[in-house]
């Protein structure tokens, strides 16, 4: 089977969030399983390119849009046997000081969409499989232009929260017909709705968690989009996210000074040491570590986490926060750490290496979030034998169970985090077996891509019976 897959950003290339590690993991578990896969980004200039050289695919391809012809060029570099990634290039829209962030980052992916969409002419694979609002006009043009043998589409919906909302320029812009602006195709009140377009046209739409494609059909969580979702249940599913076991293994993890296995795991403490002294903390026995990675936005449930703090430091426990995002939570997070010195270290960037020693070094690792369509941390943490405190919501209700592999509050309160946390504490201080018992489970869980590509496979098999008609 021949898929085209289509993301903003793609791990270890280019990476912001949780969608690059999906983009990168998923096509080589698709691979191994058999399947030729043709990963197709942007050709950011921030890309790194791991020491190889792309070669030039395609000089010069014409991307026809509402203004007129634009054109891109296209790089490839294989990666391995049967997956082989594609740049689309454009000095203008790419090579910036970003990948994302800039008034006219609509525009761009229309772009690159449209541009995706040519490229997939060329490839004629059996299924274009699209990721986010960024992509997500692509099945609109497959719906109304394709001229080849037929294809198949997938749409993955990562985060509902971005859709990609713009006005009607945009639309013309992107050059799809005049009669799809209505409310039942890509019109959202007045204005031109890219995500919709993706939930709209496509054969099949898929979320990165079971519970997260049941929460988005409810205005709770549906983000204005629960009617539509709720109108496509049929063709709606649940595929959770795997992480990438090549690179979050503890055992042969190039950013941990000390490596441990399960049957090494009392070397943990000393990455934990490591890791504390290596941010100015001064290490004693006893105190557990919990720790914070992700985006500073209220979506990962930041605030809650602040309210928390001060009544967490009155413990005997150490902190670590990583993460970048609101000014708001960058300057409230800076006076936690004047209020708090040696018990709390603050880590406003994004650093990947910072981010391995974390999940190797920590005991506990939180996520309040508001919502959470799948969450990679929690399991990447278990992985390391962090154990999660979690709120039930999303991804974190299908992965982290109460008591077995992990902690899992409900109410979004910091009380309802604070008595989880404290459930937590109580397991390390006064249960020495269980919490070291729990810290086992938690790393024997499988959360490898093996199970969840099959799914996608089976999916994709779906879409072409489909299409098939039978
Ligand atoms: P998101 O909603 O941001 O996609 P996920 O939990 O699905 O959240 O994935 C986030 C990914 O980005 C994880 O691999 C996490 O370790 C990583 N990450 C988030 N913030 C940072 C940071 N400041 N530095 C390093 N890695 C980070």
């Amino acid at each position: 089977m021949n898929i085209f897959f289509v993301s903003s950003e793609v791990n270890p290339f280019v990476k912001v969030g949780g969608l690059a590690d999906v983009a990168g993991a998923l096509p080589k578990a698709l691979s191994k399983l058999g399947c030729s896969v043709s990963v197709v980004m942007p050709g950011y200039r921030q890309i790194d390119f791991q020491g190889k050289s792309p070669s030039k695919f395609q000089k010069v391809l014409d991307v026809p849009l509402g203004y007129g012809n634009e054109t891109a060029d296209v790089d490839k570099l294989s990666l391995m046997k049967g997956l082989d990634l594609y740049l689309i290039n454009n000095g203008a829209y790419f090579q910036r000081e970003s990948p994302y962030d800039f008034p006219d980052d609509k525009r761009r992916f229309i772009f690159f969409s449209r541009a995706s969409y040519e490229l997939a002419r060329i490839l004629q694979p059996d299924i274009i499989h699209c990721n986010d609002w960024h992509t997500a006009i692509i099945p609109g043009y497959v719906r109304y232009f394709w001229d080849k043998e037929p294809v198949g589409t997938l749409f993955s919906i990562h985060n509902l929260a971005y859709q990609g909302v713009c006005d009607r320029d945009m639309f013309l812009y992107s050059s799809l017909p005049e009669s799809a602006f209505n409310p039942e195709e890509v019109e959202y009140y007045g204005k031109f709705n890219i995500m919709k377009a993706g939930i709209v046209y496509s054969d099949m739409i898929n979320t990165v968690s079971p519970t997260y494609a049941e929460e988005i059909k409810t205005p709770e969580f549906g983000c204005g989009l629960d009617g539509l979702l709720k109108k496509r249940s049929d063709a709606l599913v649940g595929i959770l996210n795997g992480i990438d076991e090549d690179e979050f293994n503890p055992g042969n993890d190039k950013y941990l000074p000390i490596k441990f296995t399960l049957d090494t795991i009392d070397k943990k403490e000393d990455v934990k040491k490591f890791l504390l002294e290596k941010l100015g903390l001064s290490y004693h026995k006893g105190a557990p570590l919990l720790s914070f990675i992700g985006r500073l936005w209220d979506q990962k449930g930041i605030d809650i986490l602040v309210q928390a703090i001060p009544e967490l430091m009155d413990k005997d426990v150490y902190m670590i926060i990583l993460g970048t995002g609101s000014e708001y939570y960058h300057k409230t997070l800076e006076q936690m750490r004047e209020a708090y010195p040696g018990k709390i270290s603050i880590n406003l960037k994004f650093d990947n290496e910072l981010a391995h020693l974390i999940y190797g070094g920590s005991d506990f690792f939180l996520m309040p979030s508001k919502f959470e369509p799948c969450g990679l941390g929690q399991m990447i943490a278990m992985k390391y034998g962090t154990i999660p405190v979690v709120r039930g919501v999303g991804g974190l209700k299908d992965t982290v169970k109460e008591g077995e592999t992990g902690f899992v509050f409900f109410d979004y309160t910091y009380t309802a985090l604070l008595e989880s946390i404290d459930r937590a504490l109580n397991l390390y201080w006064n249960d020495r077996d269980g919490f070291y018992n729990m810290r086992k489970r938690v790393m024997l869980e499988d959360h490898s891509w093996d199970s969840s590509a099959k799914k996608y496979m089976e999916l994709y098999s779906k879409i072409l019976d489909l299409k098939r008609g039978v």
